[in-house]
């Protein structure tokens, strides 16, 4: 291994940077979770995952990845044998499909080719065939963090509406939660799925659901088999600001630290930093004369940018040498995408320098890999990031009420 001074740079679409403040939060003493202290902690991490996923509703929280809260989501809310709707979005999709194969959902999944967002037009007809209303819920991710595609909720809300279907909505944000737009309430979410390590600039651990009355109701009438993600055991035990078992209390003071940056900024801002990260680094793209994974710029996500290589060369050899060289970990192409595309976060605690640096570790990679490409991509971002009409100008107006 080649020895590397200063900060490593990690440009993966999560786990993401951690800030410092953040760790220094986390540097405590674990307290005793049955304890007074604790409960003020409870209390007020989740008033503040509330403030996030912009909800009045409970927000659970698991210690536990995103793939736990998936798996939360499902055994809660629905039986082995229901029928639900899932879009072919990227791997994640196909992730959470196969999370509910193996708990034995009927799935039906409306195909896609890995480079748009969720096809809301093909859900509604699928739903106004749905006569019977057999379908219990329609699962959507909301930012496909394996091709850089988001899918458009309140498209798929008013699809849902539109065809007068009864089914709950259920959407993974795991890596849309604190980089883009989020409305648990006002698009009539009924499960949200989310996790730590991502928009939320916190190390891994922490899993999500927050769920809606329609959710809790179908919780409750449902008797399939669950103990540990069991929601109605975690909301009654958060009434006296506690958890059923032992909660990942040092996480939990990162979390209420990390989302007091997010309002110390302003949640409006954090947005518009993203799309203006997510628009520089596509200039660069455009100029380097890569193709972007995604092919409908309405989809282009604000946190991360998937990047095809040209036919003949490998993605992860390219990665190899960015790491190597310049000690950059940027995203690896996944499950198709595997050698073809490479990932470029920019996404959770970020500035314009970072993605400066970020920028030009690419393309010295490209160079030293071989990779065909033209020069100026760096400059291009650049110009991007020094006009004044994309610098945030929106006062920090979110803060926790
Ligand atoms: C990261 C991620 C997950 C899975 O989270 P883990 O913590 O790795 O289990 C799920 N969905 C999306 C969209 C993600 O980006």
């Amino acid at each position: 291994m080649a020895l590397h001074t200063g900060r490593h740079f990690l440009q993966i679409p999560g786990p993401t940077n951690v800030p410092d403040r953040v760790l220094r939060a986390m540097d405590m003493p674990t307290i005793d979770h049955r304890g007074p202290e604790f409960a003020e902690l409870g209390f007020e991490v989740l008033k503040a995952s509330q403030s996030v996923f912009r909800t009045t509703q409970p927000v659970i929280i698991f210690p536990s990845s995103g793939t736990g809260a998936w798996e939360a989501a499902i055994v809660n809310a629905l039986s082995p044998g229901d029928k639900v709707l899932m879009t072919e979005t990227g791997q994640f999709a196909m992730l959470w499909r196969r999370l509910a194969d193996r708990c034995k959902l009927d799935v039906d999944m409306v195909p896609g080719d890995w480079r748009r967002g969720t096809n809301v037009k093909e859900i509604e007809a699928r739903l106004v065939a749905d006569k019977a209303h057999r379908i219990k819920a329609v699962m959507v991710v909301h930012n496909e963090t394996s091709t850089s595609c988001i899918s458009h909720i309140p498209e798929v809300r008013a699809a849902m509406d539109r065809a007068k279907h009864p089914a709950l909505l259920m959407v993974d944000t795991v890596s849309g939660l604190g980089s883009l737009e989020y409305e648990h309430d006002a698009w009539g979410v009924d499960v949200s799925v989310s996790g730590s390590q991502k928009g939320l600039m916190l190390p891994p651990g922490l899993g999500f659901n927050a769920v809606s009355e329609k959710a809790l109701a179908a919780a409750k009438a449902n008797s399939s088999v669950r103990s540990y993600w069991d929601w109605h055991d975690i909301v009654a035990a958060n009434k006296a600001g506690s958890w059923p078992y032992t909660p990942a209390t040092n996480l939990l003071y990162g979390l209420k630290e990390a989302i007091a940056m997010l309002h110390e900024e302003g949640l409006a801002n954090v947005f518009a930093r993203h799309k203006r990260h997510g628009a520089a680094t596509r200039a660069a793209v455009r100029v380097w004369g890569l193709e972007l994974v995604c092919q409908e710029p309405a989809d282009y996500s604000p946190a991360l940018t998937a990047v095809m290589v040209p036919q003949g060369h490998d993605a992860d050899e390219f990665r190899k040498i960015v790491l190597e060289k310049f000690d950059m970990s940027l995203g690896t192409g996944l499950a198709k995408l595997k050698g073809k595309a490479f990932r470029i976060g920019h996404i959770g605690h970020f500035n314009d320098l970072m993605l400066m640096g970020t920028l030009a570790g690419v393309e010295m990679g490209l160079d030293l890999a071989g990779i065909p490409h033209q020069k100026g991509g760096v400059l291009a971002a650049m110009d991007i990031l020094k006009r004044q009409d994309t610098m945030p100008m929106v006062q920090p107006q979110s803060a926790v009420a």
